[in-house]
């Protein structure tokens, strides 16, 4: 049984009133991701219900994963020698990150890290151009100059009922799913890349825009972004967490052959 470990992040030497801090990057303990995939969870910037939280990921039999709360919006990217991660999960809404950590970023997806992103970390990064490019979305934080237009700060609403829909009903990620209502966040008014973006979750929610949850490339990354995931009402939703779950796995490039979802049905699983 693989089990979430705790780990230091921190390091600090104090010497005559000036504080200087390493970071060590986090690390599963040997033995722990045995043959499961190695995830981080990015966290910072953001509040949230924290254990409920990755009560999500305690669930996932194959996954092991350590949480990254960054102190210093994005020190997870500052040394990636010996990085041991099949996936990055963002869950964080920190905003600066410096060129040599955006290029080291850039770098874990050419080689095929993959990259889930949820929910506020739609609106991290804000001054970093590429970031969206990564993602294939961006959440206006404020009022952006953009190719000679105005674009208006994006806009979000809680505690609305919301209804998803399956858009693609054959890929890994949603196979086995059908609509369902989930208690949510919304968000409209955000920067969405229909080129380059494929469409796996819809809404028809007046408040939120169409789009909920989208797979894209970059590099050789698999990237999906899933908008779902405010607070315990979707973390506890058994839709919320097969769609992490299945994501994690396909970003991982890790799916297994079949899947038993919760009717008893054996479902054979693209191989995409
Ligand atoms: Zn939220």
């Amino acid at each position: 049984m693989l089990r979430p470990i705790s780990f230091v992040v921190l390091v600090c030497f104090c010497l005559g009133g000036m504080c200087s801090c390493r970071q060590a990057a986090p690390r599963l303990a040997p033995g722990e991701a045995a043959g499961g995939i190695k995830v981080v969870v990015v966290t910072g910037g953001h509040e949230f219900e924290h254990d409920p939280f990755f009560a999500v990921f305690d669930g996932f039999e194959d996954v092991a994963y350590v949480e990254a709360a960054q102190k210093d919006h994005s020190e997870i990217f500052e040394d990636i020698d010996d990085w041991p991660f099949d996936v990055i999960v963002l869950y964080n809404m920190t905003q600066n990150i410096s060129p040599q950590r955006q290029e080291n970023f850039r770098r874990l997806l050419d080689r095929g890290v993959g990259l889930l992103a949820l929910h506020h970390s739609l609106a991290a990064y804000p001054d970093w151009d590429e970031y969206r490019n990564i993602i294939g979305g961006k959440y206006y934080t404020k009022t952006t100059q953009k190719d000679g237009q105005t674009i208006p700060m994006s806009e979000f609403q809680h505690d609305l009922d919301m209804t998803i829909h399956v858009e693609d009903t054959q890929h890994p990620i949603t196979i086995g799913m059908s609509d369902f209502f989930l208690h949510d966040e919304a968000y409209s008014g955000y920067w969405y890349d229909q080129k380059g973006n494929h469409l796996i979750l819809s809404t028809n929610t007046a408040e939120n825009d169409q789009t909920i949850g989208w797979i894209r490339k970059y590099g050789k990354a698999r990237v999906c972004y899933l908008q779902l995931g405010h607070d315990s009402q979707a973390y506890q939703n058994g839709n919320f967490r097969w769609l992490v779950r299945q994501a994690v796995r396909w970003c991982a490039k890790q799916l297994p052959e079949t899947e038993t979802i919760d009717t008893g049905q054996l479902l054979k699983l693209p191989g995409l």
